[in-house]
């Protein structure tokens, strides 16, 4: 519910949408409960009213969970083209990651991004799986100045169908419950220039999916899910 704070006894004037949503598709009775969440201030439980046809009032009561800190994984990748990127930025908010990050790289063949439509995908995707904290959807960034200025405590793991096919479990334990970010390629994979650059890069740990070449969708989830059960918290 943004942008306004949520606390006990506060009245909320529902948008034009939310207000259609919860009187129309929902067809919420009045005095109904409703959860709500900004992003900010945890999940509280509401009441809903409709004082008028068009307008609809919710009634802030108690709150039921604090706000969480956004989760310490970061998802980084080449942006894909319409209903397969909001497909992965669904993914990766319910995989955990807490920063969503678009990397323009040499084979990118979207080299736009909607970072307002990524971040409404995002909300929504959240508001699926009862995720308060809503994860940041950044700029995109191209790769080498992405990794120039990258932050060296936290490690990077490099998704390649090329790396060595060594144990990924093996390759990520050491990193378990450290700052880690998951980076995937674009539709036509990293350059041989990328690939040269990533590894040689002390923060970086390549790692196989396995011995078939994902699309670019699901090799983020195999990811997320592999990093999030080796390593995540
Ligand atoms: N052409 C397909 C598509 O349209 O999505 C496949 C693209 S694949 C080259 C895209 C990215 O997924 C790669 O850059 C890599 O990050 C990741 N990927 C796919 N298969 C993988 C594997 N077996 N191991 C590691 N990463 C993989």
């Amino acid at each position: 519910f943004t942008p306004a704070k949520l606390f006990a006894a506060a009245v909320l004037e529902a948008s034009p949408e939310q207000a259609n949503y919860l009187a129309n598709v929902m067809r919420l009775e009045e005095g109904a409960s409703v959860l709500l969440f900004n992003g900010q201030d945890g999940e509280w439980r509401a009441s809903f009213h409709r004082p008028a046809k068009k307008r609809v009032e919710l009634r802030v009561d108690v709150q039921l969970r604090p706000q969480p800190p956004l989760p310490d994984l970061h998802y980084l990748f080449a942006p894909l083209k319409h209903a397969r990127l909001d497909y992965m930025v669904q993914k990766a908010v319910e995989m955990g990651a807490g920063r969503l990050q678009p990397v323009m790289t040499q084979h990118c063949q979207a080299p736009r991004i909607n970072i307002a439509r990524m971040q409404a995908n995002a909300q929504e995707a959240a508001e699926q799986c009862g995720i308060l904290a809503v994860p940041d959807c950044v700029e995109m960034a191209r790769l080498p100045q992405l990794l120039e200025s990258w932050d060296a405590s936290r490690q990077l793991i490099f998704c390649d169908e090329r790396a060595a096919d060594h144990s990924p479990q093996q390759l990520l334990a050491p990193f378990a419950g450290r700052p880690l970010a998951v980076l995937i390629g674009p539709e036509g994979g990293f350059s041989q220039t990328e690939r040269t650059l990533l590894t040689g890069c002390g923060f970086v740990t390549a790692i196989s999916l396995g011995p078939r070449i994902l699309r670019a969708d699901t090799a983020a989830v195999a990811a997320l899910a592999l990093v999030q059960a080796v390593a995540g918290d």
